[in-house]
């Protein structure tokens, strides 16, 4: 057993995102966030608005809601109401998991300063039990852990303990880690005895209690875990339409599809796969394979956004993915690009980098506004443009999705790579510097030069310490029609396949080159005709970016939805415009307009005189699809119509 304040094991400076160098089950260990330094281009770019911008104007709207207030008020320190909905701790931790992230990066003292402070406002208003949560307090005392299918009171120790970890590993500093587990040895001591059942009516603990394991070395906290996951249903009452809508409370391993809210699901599935690093427990296996393909076969936008329903921000059935109504919540999309993270970790197998590539560009990027300042909840696939549609917001009642976005960004470096006995993985294109080691101690250098995802080409300079044989595993992306290898200039041996690790063992030398070439070629895509919404239509990609066309880029349209793409393609003419919407790669296409617009049509009519329509020519523009909404509302669609 470790109290708070006993000596932890293992070096801060060397710890992930994921701590998984003791994991039995885990193929590869993580990099630390401080060991890879993303430099100019495309991600820089949006790291550097999320530390200028967006992290310092969120604390402010924190500040402004309350959200801080809350802790202050239990402390004496303010006489003030408590704001906002239950799990506003929630928000404020996350944010702080953001600040935490950001100084394993860099050291930016005023930032430093600022969680500090935040820590001692949040442990002042710590119980002496351990006991912490600004809104079961006073006159709702008596219903702790009395509502958990929607108290949030685990969910916000998760946050917690996210954060607390994060800020050890980016400055040794331990004091809100021990209120954290001051915090979990309260849930040990009332959950122990079977006294109180215990339930994360939204999972998030699980992941969180996981990580604390991997940090403290303490069984007792992956067993609670473990506890959260089976469920405890006998003692909880729970109704069946709980167990759908919370994906928790029932075990785990009984699960056989996504459903339910599609956050919870996610986290869920993360955790799950967490414990299955640590277990090894087949049956959490078997699970998760079974949920995963249930994902990608039937529940997952082209975005990698999840969840099709806003009643009750839910997966749908299989293949109802409604575009104008996704609800596809940045924070599901972010659970979804954690969970695809885990799976790879736990396998190596590219299927998962994959998806989480295409959560990441797509559905998580265009969670946040170009400028940092604006956050999406909802990331729908198609807008009519109606200006009353306040898709990008600064701020939200249930604010989760601000500061999740931004610890995604702000733990980024930590996705790149992977280490395993054989060697390095590499995960993710973008310029950037690596300085880490391998798992025999044999120290490395790898620097990536590319305009990812603008072009196709990565330039990676591979400088160990000393000539070193050992495995250099490249992700060939599965969208890429084609891809090549080079060596020092010479095409390396093997055929790349799209969708796997190119493996390149050898002697490596400071000074070796390797050269990745991939086909970036925009590439028309089909769903599968059971989304009838996308019937005749097609969404069009290139490199891992979804694209779309938002109304005020097309000339010479009434609507947006008079106009549809002409196929057979020509093809489309690419174009970098450094100017436009930070910097993207434009798409233009042949199309076709309908004339007389389709507004001026009647609402229904015999089919032989609707079969007639005539069309004309128009060029249409298509942007990447994680900026739309920047200027304003316009009509936008991913899933484009086409005319053959
Ligand atoms: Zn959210």
């Amino acid at each position: 057993m470790l109290a708070a304040g006993q000596a932890l094991p293992g070096d801060w400076r060397s710890q992930g995102v994921l701590h998984l160098e003791r994991s039995p089950h885990a193929k590869l260990r993580s990099v630390p966030v401080r060991a890879v330094r993303i430099t100019e281009g495309f991600w820089h770019k949006r790291r550097q608005v999320n530390v200028e911008r967006s992290i310092p104007t969120l604390l402010e709207l924190l500040e402004e809601n309350g959200i801080v207030d809350n802790f202050r008020r239990l402390s004496g320190r303010k006489q003030v109401p408590r704001r906002g909905p239950l799990y506003t701790d929630s928000d404020l931790y996350k944010w702080m998991e953001a600040v935490a992230f950001v100084l394993q990066s860099e050291d930016r003292p005023e930032l430093r300063a600022q969680f500090d402070q935040l820590t001692d406002e949040i442990l002042a208003a710590q119980e002496p039990s351990g006991y912490l949560n600004t809104y079961y307090v006073e006159e709702r005392k008596a219903l702790r852990f009395q509502e958990q299918q929607r108290g949030h009171e685990l969910y916000c120790l998760g946050h917690l303990l996210q954060a607390a970890i994060a800020y050890w590993r980016a400055t040794g500093n331990r004091r809100l880690l021990d209120g954290g587990i001051r915090f979990v040895e309260y849930l040990i001591e009332i959950g122990g005895h079977g006294k109180q059942p215990l339930l994360t009516g939204h999972p998030e603990l699980e992941l969180a209690l996981v990580e604390l394991y991997r940090t403290t070395g303490d069984r007792r906290h992956l067993e609670l875990a473990g506890y959260l996951l089976r469920g405890d249903g006998e003692r909880l009452k729970l109704t069946p339409r709980d167990y759908v809508y919370l994906f928790s409370g029932k075990p785990f391993v009984e699960r056989t599809k996504l459903e339910g809210h599609a956050v919870r699901a996610m986290y869920a599935c993360s955790g799950a796969t967490d414990y299955y690093m640590e277990t090894g427990d087949e049956a959490y296996w078997r699970t998760l394979e079974r949920l995963w393909r249930d994902l990608v076969s039937s529940k997952m936008y082209i975005t990698g956004g999840v969840g099709s329903r806003a009643q009750g921000e839910a997966i749908g059935e299989p293949y109802e993915l409604p575009n104008a109504l996704a609800y596809t919540e940045s924070c599901a999309a972010i659970g979804n690009m954690f969970w695809n993270a885990r799976l790879l970790a736990a396998t190596g197998e590219a299927r998962f980098a994959d998806v989480m590539e295409r959560a990441l560009y797509n559905g998580v990027n265009s969670g946040m506004s170009l400028d940092g300042t604006l956050y999406c909840y909802r990331n729908p696939l198609e807008l009519t443009g109606n200006p009353e549609d306040k898709i990008r917001n600064p701020w939200y009642t249930t604010t989760c999705c601000p500061p999740n976005l931004q610890r995604v960004l702000a733990s980024l470096p930590g996705y790149f790579y992977g280490i395993s006995s054989e060697g390095l993985y590499v995960h993710l294109y973008d310029n950037n510097v690596l300085d880490w080691k391998l798992q025999d101690g044999m120290a490395l250098r790898l620097t990536q030069k590319t305009s990812y995802p603008w072009e196709g080409t990565v330039e990676i300079l591979v400088e160990p310490a000393a000539a070193h044989a050992f495995t250099l595993f490249l992700r060939i992306p599965g969208w890429a029609r084609s891809a090549e290898v080079r060596v020092n200039g010479q095409a390396a041996a093997g055929k790349p396949q799209p969708g796997t690790y190119f493996a390149i063992r050898r002697e490596w030398r400071s000074g070796d080159r390797v050269r990745l070439s991939f086909d970036m070629t925009p590439r028309l895509v089909a769903s599968n005709p059971l989304v009838r919404e996308n019937t005749r239509r097609v969404a069009v990609e290139r490199g891992p970016l979804v694209y779309a066309m938002e109304g005020l880029d097309q000339k010479g349209l009434e609507s947006l939805f008079d106009a549809a793409l002409a196929l057979p393609s020509k093809g489309f003419a690419s174009e970098h415009r450094p100017e436009f919407l930070g910097g993207v790669t434009v798409l233009r296409h042949a199309g076709v307009a309908a004339e007389p617009p389709l507004a001026s049509l009647p609402l229904y009519q015999p089919l032989d005189q609707a079969a007639v329509r005539r069309t004309r020519k128009v060029d249409l523009v298509l942007i990447p699809y994680y900026t739309f909404h920047n200027r304003g509302p316009t009509p936008m669609q991913v899933w484009i119509p086409y005319e053959p």
